[in-house]
């Protein structure tokens, strides 16, 4: 170990350090143990007179952490870990405020923090490659390195309630609870707020009060704790394997060691959905159930109903009163959007005499009294008010100690103004050598803070250990790779739900602060795994200077893919998949056929048919979907993508029962002959042949008789456009609509699309070199119905043509659309920024691609002439809610 580099004091008084951390929390204490190894001096300031941070201010009553205590704890050190036991499984405010108290005594770190210290003013010297920090007590720090270990909620927001300061009895703060004793007995008591703080505190204010009045605004949704020892099963599997139980959690979504669950709310029955509701019920454990039940409830608007009528269920059948139960009962965001609640004896507390609840939304506070609260209905008479009314979450802390004045005399509270802008939610750009711990940015809040606290420290001084190594003395992060963040955030959010509520995730719970998803979505593994993809590209989007004009600067955006595609194609890189041409056709289909195996089909659609349809030389197989709605339906035929080689009718299956849902359209799935036992043209030719028949026989299938319209991915698409021109020159049949999802469009291999995503994104190019020399020969390749780009366009069908950034067809699917506008027939495009090759129809997976889904069916019903698909209750799913849509633009003039 490296002895530590001692801070000096200058004549001034000035203490000069490399570092200087804002706070003494969990994050300050590990940030000065590693810097003291790392031989870098270093001050911590802290305004609390000990250790503790959030757990030194909130001594409410019921105070406990809501993450298992065997996982809320510090694992950068192993014999730290056996030094300590809990002895619950949510551990009370005071046994984590001595634990905190036994890791600085341990590891001597109090003789770093000067307590009872306030930052006042941070200014960014450009000359001196320093960092002036003023204090309230008037002493100085000059550093180096300034680091924010702020904590997200550790500055409590205003009540914002007229007349606070009129009442004359007591007044208490959950978040920032007196030291003393605070007796309750006998007094009449009112809490305003049911977050977290106000859950855990009421059951015990009820216990002592005479009375409690509690005054919700908005009803939280809140599970039971189910408290006790920490659960053996637990504590086993964590002794049994130290080492990876605690990898695992680093790698996990949300920082706590449970695998990810694969199934989805649609594949499971009421009976086992049930089941698996009354076991996360009875484990008590706000991971496991946000996590555990069924994959879809964090991102889907319907698999996440079908939780949050379970959790209401369960308010109803606790509390006695049906209106109190009512009132009690989140009905304004889904389950997991705002942060649920862990509770011991919450909702059965509203069962005794001694309590009453005010709903607000009936009738809202007018003022606070000097004897109590007025409503609009009522006037209660008070000894105690407790405000448990939450924090300036986030950005708060941070802005506490302001003003932070970064390079050129930029402040951070105008740099903010819309919202805090981050790279990776450590750094912010015009403010060098200036890092946060959890910052906005960061998955911190959605995560066990402790693992994510880890992970920010030991980056944190890595980076500065390597900046030391390499010479560097700032280190700032670019505009580019800034705005790259928060476009990515940005995808991240359309991801989940969080978006749909008004909470403190998303500033709403403040007057006037900006509103946007604050922490960092995408989960705790894939966000470790980017801030170590950062380092190993030569720290992308970062400047880097040192002494005599030394600097580095590899500039860009660090993620471009959606997020979940960066997921997908990242299990796909670790299978190390051979190249889809070694397995050889044959070999390819049952690959696909596997691949697909292991898949969910899709959610119920009203009918599902099987037949097969005469061709010229033989007959094609076909899947049918008929929607759940009353027909007759308009009528869709659909090919199948696999590079006129491989799939047949049910390998899109998920696709197209999407599809069908929503756009209430028949989809029939045909099975065309495959390359290369059948070549060019038989695939186009039996594309156009399928379609005829089956409009003829649309009222046989159950459609509406009249014009049908077509759609295919990839090689189907490809086959979709050549069915439109032959339909159009050989005397029907009539189509009123094609939709291409990445088509084939052109025999030409040489746009920019081949060449920038020739490899990495499943769809390779010379996978699409070894379909083009199995299904159509060169002398062939130029001819309309393999390359529709070069044939004549007037007098199509309207289309809509969707491409994907990372795909290498992306340039011939928009040359393909661009040719159709210019020729006179209405096209619209959708631009999948982010996407690769399958993202639009894995939809199983890529749940980014709904928006664009959402589209295509919109379109179809524009073609059938029937009115937009779009609900009011589908507010996950409506273009306006979509944080980054997909670039549309219409190419038709
Ligand atoms: P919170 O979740 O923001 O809850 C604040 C409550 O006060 C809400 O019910 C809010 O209603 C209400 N409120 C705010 N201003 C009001 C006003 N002017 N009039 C009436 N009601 C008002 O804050 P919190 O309970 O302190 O919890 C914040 C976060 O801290 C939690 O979500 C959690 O992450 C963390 N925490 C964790 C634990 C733990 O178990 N470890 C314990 C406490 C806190 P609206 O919803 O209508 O705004």
């Amino acid at each position: 170990m490296l002895a530590a580099s001692a801070s000096e004091t200058t004549k001034s008084g000035v203490q000069r350090v490399d570092v200087a951390v804002v706070g003494a929390g969990f994050a300050g204490l590990y940030l000065l143990h590693r810097l003291r190894k790392a031989g870098l001096s270093a001050v911590a300031l802290d305004a609390a007179s000990d250790v503790g941070g959030t757990w030194y201010w909130n001594r409410y009553p019921g105070a406990r952490c809501d993450i298992q205590t065997i996982d809320y704890s510090y694992t950068f050190d192993p014999e730290l870990e056996s030094a300590w036991k809990w002895s619950e499984k949510y551990a009370t405010q005071p046994e984590i405020l001595r634990y905190l108290g036994f890791v600085a005594d341990r590891y001597d770190l109090r003789r770093d923090i000067r307590f009872g210290t306030k930052v006042t003013n941070a200014t960014w010297d450009g000359a001196a490659e320093r960092w002036l920090l003023t204090t309230n007590s008037g002493a100085t720090v000059s550093c180096r390195y300034y680091i924010m270990a702020t904590g997200c909620l550790s500055s409590p927001k205003p009540p914002e309630i007229d007349g606070v300061s009129d009442f004359k009895g007591e007044v208490y703060f959950t978040g920032r609870w007196p030291h003393e004793e605070v007796k309750l007995a006998g007094k009449r008591v009112a809490v305003i707020g049911t977050g977290s703080s106000g859950i855990q505190a009421i059951p015990l204010i009820a216990e002592q009060a005479a009375h409690l009045t509690v005054f919700q605004r908005t009803p939280s949704f809140a599970i039971p704790a189910q408290n006790g020892p920490p659960p053996a099963d637990r504590v086993a599997l964590l002794k049994s394997d130290r080492a990876s139980y605690r990898a695992q959690a680093r790698d996990s979504l949300a920082g706590v060691p449970w695998p990810q669950s694969t199934v989805v709310s649609w594949q499971l029955s009421d009976a086992e959905r049930r089941e698996r509701f009354e076991t996360a019920w009875a484990a008590g454990d706000l991971v496991y159930i946000l996590t555990q039940l069924w994959a879809d409830q964090g991102v889907d608007f319907e698999g996440n109903a079908v939780l949050a009528d379970l959790v209401r269920e369960k308010i109803r059948e606790i509390v006695k009163n049906p209106e109190t139960a009512a009132a009690l009962t989140p009905h304004d965001h889904p389950f997991g959007a705002k942060r649920p609640c862990l509770d011991t004896n919450y909702y059965a507390t509203y069962n005794r005499p001694n309590v009453t609840l005010v709903n607000l939304r009936q009738e809202p506070i007018k003022s606070i009294t000097a004897s109590g609260i007025k409503t609009d209905k009522r006037t209660a008479d008070l000894d105690v008010i407790v405000f448990a009314t939450g924090f300036d979450a986030m950005t708060g802390a941070i802005m506490a100690v302001h003003p932070i004045t970064g390079r050129g005399g930029k402040s951070l509270s105008d740099v903010w103004t819309h919202g805090p802008q981050t790279y990776l939610g450590l750094t912010v750009a015009g403010f060098p050598n200036l890092f946060m711990i959890t910052g906005p940015g960061s998955p911190s809040v959605l995560s066990n803070m402790a693992v994510s606290i880890e992970q920010h420290v030991d980056w944190v001084v890595d980076r500065l250990i390597a900046m030391r190594e390499a010479g560097f003395t700032t280190i700032e992060a670019t505009e580019m790779a800034q705005a790259g963040w928060a476009q990515h955030m940005a995808d991240c959010s359309t991801l989940t739900l969080h978006r749909l509520a008004n909470t403190w995730y998303t500033g709403a719970n403040v007057p006037g602060k900006a509103q946007g998803v604050m922490p960092y979505p995408g989960g705790v593994g894939p966000y470790r795994s980017i801030c170590n993809e950062v380092v190993s590209h030569n720290m992308l989007g970062f400047r880097l200077t040192g002494p005599n004009g030394a600097e580095q600067c590899n500039d860009g955006q660090i993620v471009r893919l959606q997020p979940d595609v960066r997921l997908v194609l990242n299990m796909l890189a670790d299978m190390k998949l051979p190249p889809l041409e070694c397995f050889g056709a044959q070999g390819a289909r049952d690959f696909l056929a596997a691949f697909n195996a292991a898949r969910p089909a899709g959610r119920p659609v009203g009918d599902v048919v099987d037949g097969t349809l005469p061709v010229t030389g033989g007959s094609l197989p076909y899947r049918l979907y008929r929607p759940a709605t009353p027909g007759p339906h308009p009528i869709l035929v659909y090919f199948h993508g696999g590079g006129w080689v491989l799939g047949d009718q049910v390998s899109d299956e998920p696709f197209c029962r999407d599809m069908c849902r929503r756009s209430g359209m028949i989809f029939v799935s045909v099975g065309y002959r495959h390359a290369p036992e059948h070549r060019f043209p038989t695939a186009a030719e039996d594309g156009y042949a399928a379609t005829r028949w089956i409009a003829e026989h649309a009222a046989d299938l159950g459609g509406k008789p009249g014009p049908v319209m077509v759609a295919g991915w990839s090689a189907g698409a490809n086959v979709a456009a050549v069915t439109c021109q032959l339909a159009r020159d050989r005397g029907g049949p009539q189509i009123s609509g094609q939709l291409l999802v990445c088509p084939v469009t052109d025999c030409t291999f040489d746009r920019p699309s081949y060449n920038d995503n020739a490899t990495g994104y499943f769809l390779t190019r010379s996978l699409m070199f070894w379909f083009w020399d199995l299904y159509c020969s060169p002398a062939d390749r130029t001819d309309p119905r393999v390359s529709p780009l070069r044939g004549k366009l007037q007098g199509l069908p309207p289309a809509f043509v969707a491409t994907c950034e990372f795909d290498p067809l992306r340039d011939e699917g928009v040359a393909y659309a661009e040719a159709m506008a210019a020729a006179g027939v209405p096209v619209e495009q959708l631009k999948a920024r982010g996407h690769f090759h399958m993202s639009l129809t894995m939809v199983d997976v890529v749940i980014t691609g709904v928006s664009g889904r959402v589209q295509m069916a919109d379109a179809l019903r524009r073609f059938a002439g029937l009115p937009s698909a779009w609900r009011e209750g589908d507010v996950g799913f409506r273009p306006s809610q979509v944080v980054a849509p997909h670039e549309i633009a219409s190419a038709a003039e």
